[in-house]
């Protein structure tokens, strides 16, 4: 399967990385994840919208224009002949010896790949454990920047106790998941934290609030607390892979009836057919 880097689509043999690369050294670089359902890219222009600001915020220059990366990633797709996974892309800032200040003259790299990573079916289906851990992350949340340090704590932490997930939260209020965002069902209504610098602006989120909107489900976008998370009726979190993922349990106590809820697979079943042909 071949990779684009650079300029060019090649082996991975044929990815020429070097440690100058300031994504290597620094975690200076932003990146995207998209999924790809029946050979399409699903979302894309929403991905391009937040890779764009991503990369203005970090004062990175796109090394092509959106239209080209979007053609670079369709032609991955179709030379990597792939029907159902994922498109993983970064862009650093550059190549140049190690030193803080950005380089005078450094290119931006391109990186994408694709994964033949089939959706999640039986987590998709049985719901997921979490456990909630404190936030301790910077305060530019909604970048998507490579500089995960903190999510790959937080994901081992909730693995080393037996969960799939972490619920974080500053201060006891709620804020997303390692690598999803995340949401509650409170007498029939559905909250989530809103889109501000304490999260990723998930697209995910951004498809299941406009569903629940068409569902007539009453949506608020403010935040809450732990404790009133251990009084919701149901809770899921929502992501490019995961999809809508049912959480059954925090810390060990059943949200709700600690089984996946009706809400939360009325959404699921809408999500699906944003993508079925
Ligand atoms: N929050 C975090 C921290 C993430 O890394 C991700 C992406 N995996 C999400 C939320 C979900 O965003 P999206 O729906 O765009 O995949």
């Amino acid at each position: 399967s071949l990779y684009f880097y650079k300029t060019d689509f090649v082996e991975k043999k044929g990815v020429n990385l070097t440690p100058d690369d300031r994504g290597y050294y620094f975690g200076d670089g932003i990146y995207e994840v998209f999924r790809v359902y029946n050979g399409r890219i699903y979302e894309q222009q929403a991905h391009m919208d937040r890779l764009q600001k991503s990369a203005a915020d970090v004062r990175i220059t796109l090394p092509y224009s959106l239209e080209q990366i979007g053609d670079i990633l369709t032609k991955l797709v179709q030379l990597n002949e792939l029907v159902e996974g994922t498109i993983y892309m970064q862009i650093t800032r550059g190549e140049a010896p190690r030193a803080h200040p950005f380089p005078a003259e450094a290119t931006p790299v391109l990186l994408a790949y694709t994964t033949e990573v089939k959706r999640p079916l039986t987590t998709i289906q049985n719901g997921i454990h979490a456990i909630s851990l404190e936030d301790i992350r910077w305060l530019r949340c909604d970048l998507k920047t490579l500089n995960l340090l903190p999510n790959v704590m937080a994901k081992q932490t909730a693995l080393d106790r037996g969960v799939q997930e972490v619920v974080l939260h500053r201060n006891g209020t709620v804020t997303e998941c390692s690598a999803s965002n995340f949401m509650i069902v409170k007498d029939n209504v559905l909250y989530t934290h809103p889109a501000n610098n304490l999260i990723l602006h998930g697209i995910t989120r951004a498809v299941v609030l406009r569903l629940a909107n068409a569902l007539h489900i009453e949506v608020q976008e403010v935040p809450f607390t732990l404790e009133q998370l251990q009084q919701a009726d149901e809770a899921f979190i929502t992501g490019t892979t995961v999809e809508v993922t049912p959480v059954l349990t925090v810390d060990g106590s059943p949200i709700g009836t600690g089984q996946s809820g009706p809400v939360t697979r009325k959404l699921q079943l809408e999500f699906e057919r944003t993508f079925a042909l």
